[in-house]
């Protein structure tokens, strides 16, 4: 009877979830667990110069793999981690991974390389993320000058004022200052000239439509003009195809990053490709 009973309650209970939210409650529990069962790693894709066509930069993307759940996308669980708290851990382990994997091709022939890594929302408001870079930094060896750090719009205009005081603290560091995905938050050119920034990433929506869509042509021209008005380096990403490519390179676009260039690669095989014929 009782037997019964437990299973009808839990037939209630699972009519009560649809799939989507059955599936997100085990992913959620599922991701608790995955830094101490190293089921994150690191790719990295090339940042290119579009005028002497050498690797400048890699950008690290992180990569969690489920034995259970298989590949779940970054833009999927990194809102995980920040809801449960466990970014800070994740990226306190990433940003070392990188370091040290970044140093090692640099000491292979690449010394100038940098490495461009992504803080999330919560990490940037985190009181102990300068002290826990500059503790990154100093253990790796890693030269703070060839590390970016890339913000995203809707990070920086969620409190502009204490936005601006943490890019000055970071600054500090020596390390470079990059606005990611840009176009799809609300900066206003103030805003902009008010940020200690170094480089602008244009988000790869207007980049993938800008062949077709005027709209999005106009976002991308005016951008990379902003841009570069301002004394910032300007970089596309998301390029897909040729035509993209020689478009921005008129657009005076410093750096490419995309799929017509180079996927994100594993180390081992970033250190394949960078390594000179
Ligand atoms: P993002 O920082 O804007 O990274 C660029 C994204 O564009 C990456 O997606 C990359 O794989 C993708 N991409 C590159 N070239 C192309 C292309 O030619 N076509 C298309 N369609 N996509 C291209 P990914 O790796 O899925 O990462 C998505 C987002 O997740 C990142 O966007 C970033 O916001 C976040 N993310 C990834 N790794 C980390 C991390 O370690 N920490 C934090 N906080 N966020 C991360
Ligand atoms: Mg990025
Ligand atoms: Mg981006
Ligand atoms: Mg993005």
């Amino acid at each position: 009877q009782a037997k019964e009973a437990g299973r009808n309650s839990f037939r209630f209970f699972e009519a009560a979830l649809d799939a989507g939210s059955m599936r997100s409650l085990t992913l959620e529990s599922a991701i608790g667990e995955a830094l101490e069962r190293r089921e994150f790693s690191l790719v990295y894709q090339p940042l290119i110069d579009t005028r002497s066509q050498a690797p400048l930069a890699v950008e690290a993307l992180l990569r969690w793999h489920s034995p259970r759940h298989g590949s779940i996308p970054p833009d999927h669980f990194i809102p995980l981690l920040e809801e449960n708290g466990r970014i800070g851990d994740v990226a306190r382990w990433a940003l070392r991974e990188a370091l040290r994997q970044v140093r090692t091709l640099q000491e292979a022939g690449h010394p100038r390389l940098r490495l461009a890594f992504n803080l999330s929302g919560r990490q940037f408001r985190d009181p102990g993320l300068v002290q826990d870079i500059r503790a990154a930094l100093d253990d790796t060896g890693f030269d703070p000058r060839l590390l970016d750090l890339e913000l995203t719009e809707h990070t920086l205009t969620d409190n502009p004022e204490a936005a601006a005081a943490a890019l000055r603290a970071l600054r500090q560091l020596g390390v470079r200052l990059s606005l990611d995905d840009f176009g799809t938050g609300y900066s206003s050119i103030a805003l902009l000239a008010h940020f200690p920034l170094h480089s602008l990433k244009i988000d790869r929506s207007f980049i993938q439509h800008m062949e077709r869509d005027q709209q999005a042509a106009i976002i991308v021209r005016s951008s990379a003009g902003l841009a570069r008005n301002l004394g910032l380096e300007v970089i596309a990403e998301g390029v897909e195809n040729l035509a993209q490519l020689a478009l921005l390179q008129e657009l005076g676009c410093h750096l490419i990053q995309g799929q017509v260039l180079a996927r994100p690669l594993a180390a081992d095989e970033l250190g394949r490709a960078l390594a000179p014929a």
